[in-house]
């Protein structure tokens, strides 16, 4: 397999096309972005920390039954994963009230879920990734109704493997996001499970161990990745 051109390049990662059609590579990079960009930063180790805990959940989430993008890692910062045609929103489920949920509704940070909620964002930087529905989804020609069930079924069941995984490694799995796409007919499980995409408070003491202490400026980013990967026993070698 041979990496060619750049298709894409993100916030956090880029995208290479490669000699197989069906095929595409990840590159994991250390730059850092939250609110749609405006604050930046390059942190070492996260792309390495990044490639490899998101290797390691989705092959947990493969191995449940999730199907998935990921194929391979290829090296400390790339992966090869399959050529989705993606749907262009967020599928967000939250166990605790953290972030946005708490600014929109007033409730207050830690709040139990019960049961948890799914939630739809455009991913749109321009227009703020605004919240939107089923009837949108559907109006707009994004995704069918069948792939929209399709979606919230496999984020809630991605929600009961991960909660479990995360709370045998003394972890509390807050909130998350996922993003899907389609390949040769079926739906799968695309774009990355990491840090980055979730939010993670330690079961006991509820310290945040994710990107918000990058946007909440709590110092020690990476260092509460890499303290993630370990209790999760994620190979970072
Ligand atoms: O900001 P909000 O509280 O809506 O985010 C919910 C979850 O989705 C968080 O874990 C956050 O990291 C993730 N998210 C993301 N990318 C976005 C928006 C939210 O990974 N563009």
């Amino acid at each position: 397999m041979q990496i060619l051109n750049e298709l894409y390049s993100g916030k956090a990662k880029s995208v290479f096309n490669t000699d197989d059609q069906d095929r595409l590579v990840l590159h994991f990079r250390d730059d850092t972005s939250a609110f749609d960009g405006e604050k930046k930063e390059s942190l070492a180790r996260k792309g390495m920390v990044n490639n490899k805990f998101n290797a390691f959940i989705m092959t947990k989430l493969e191995q449940a039954g999730i199907p998935t993008h990921f194929e391979e890692l290829l090296s400390d910062d790339q992966s090869l994963v399959k050529r989705l045609d993606m749907i262009p929103v967020e599928c967000v489920v939250r166990n605790i009230a953290a972030g946005s949920i708490c600014r929109r509704l007033g409730v207050k940070e830690g709040l139990d879920l019960n049961p948890p909620t799914f939630e739809f964002f455009l991913k749109n930087d321009e227009l703020h990734d605004p919240m939107i529905n089923d009837y949108h989804i559907r109006a707009f020609g994004w995704a069918s109704e069948e792939e929209v069930a399709r979606m919230k079924e496999l984020t809630f069941q991605v929600n009961d493997i991960l909660k479990k995984l995360f709370s045998d490694a003394g972890l509390l799995l807050v909130d998350y996001k996922l993003e899907f796409g389609r390949f040769h007919g079926g739906l799968v499980l695309g774009d990355e499970f990491t840090p980055d995409g979730c939010r993670l408070w330690d079961a006991q003491t509820r310290e945040k161990l994710d990107k918000d202490r990058f946007r909440q400026n709590l110092g020690n980013v990476i260092e509460a990745y890499e303290e993630v990967a370990r209790r999760l026993g994620v190979d970072l070698s």
